[in-house]
Formats: C-alpha cells, structure tokens, sequence
C-alpha cells in the first residue's frame, strides 16, 4: 500500500539542522491533510512500509522563513505571577480566536520580556531521515476526527 491521500502513515525519522541532532522520533499521520510540514508530506507521497530516503527542505517547504514582527517585547505582567520567564522557555498565547499561538521567551531586561512567535525552526534548512514504517487505510473514525488513533496517535 502506498501513501496516498486519506492513509494513515507511521514514520521514524530523524532531525538534523546545520549538522545538529535536533529531533528524532516515530510518528504517525494522516496523509494529505497538512498535518506534517509540507515537503515531508510530498516526499512521502507514493512511499511505503519499509522504505528509507533523505531529503534536505528548504524553510519554504518546512516551517517557513522568520517574520521579524513575530518578535515583541511584551511587560512581564503579561505572564501568569508563578511562571519561569527567562530565556529559552516556552509559553502559549491566544490569537482572538483563542487558538494557542506558542511563543518562546528569547530575552528578560527588567520589566520588557523579549518574546519571539516564530516556530524555533522557521528560516531553517532542514535534513530529515525517514524510514516509513507502516501505510494502512484511515478508519472513518480516524478521517472524522481529523487524527490518527493507537500508536502514535491519539488515545481516547
Ligand atoms: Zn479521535
């Protein structure tokens, strides 16, 4: 079986940003609906269980180019009173819709927190190895929740 739109697709892959380790895993997903980076999707495309490959994406066809209006200086009361605000940590904020929009904290000066909305890996070149363990049909269940469920996926 091959990936194709509406098939749940099971990988393990490997993360690495300018010959950095940064992530590594297995994950599991439902094919052609922009629930992964869109040029891993198009890689995968047509792939099956126990096939291996690499590719380089450019920022584009990841998690895109930086937005340096993603990066603000907000007052450190915009901040839940008990929670750590330094460098490096994440928190969630919402849009008006209430989506949650994570930020990461890249700068504390007294009271101005320097808080950037770009995903950590927006700008960057990404090198993925991927082995696609698993390609099975989506249950009617699964494609009407929108996720994939056992393994990898949701546990209801
Ligand atoms: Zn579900």
């Amino acid at each position: 079986m091959n990936a194709s739109k509406d098939k749940v697709v099971t990988i393990a892959y490997k993360l690495t940003v300018d010959g950095e380790p940064v992530d590594q895993g297995e994950l599991a997903y439902i094919h052609g609906h922009q629930q992964i980076i869109p040029g891993l999707e198009r890689e995968l495309e047509g792939r099956s269980a126990g096939d291996s490959f690499e590719t380089t994406l450019a920022p584009a066809d990841a998690y895109g180019e930086r937005d340096e209006e993603g990066v603000q200086v907000v007052p450190r009361s915009a901040f839940p009173e008990d929670a750590k605000v330094e460098s490096g940590e994440q928190f969630y904020a919402q849009d008006s819709q209430g989506n949650p929009m994570p930020l990461t904290v890249t700068k504390v000066a007294g009271d101005d927190v320097t808080v950037d909305f770009n995903h950590p890996l927006a700008g960057k070149t990404l090198n993925f190895s991927v082995e696609v363990k698993e390609v099975r049909d989506a249950t009617p269940e699964e494609l009407a929740h929108g996720h994939v469920h056992g393994p990898g996926g949701h546990q209801h």
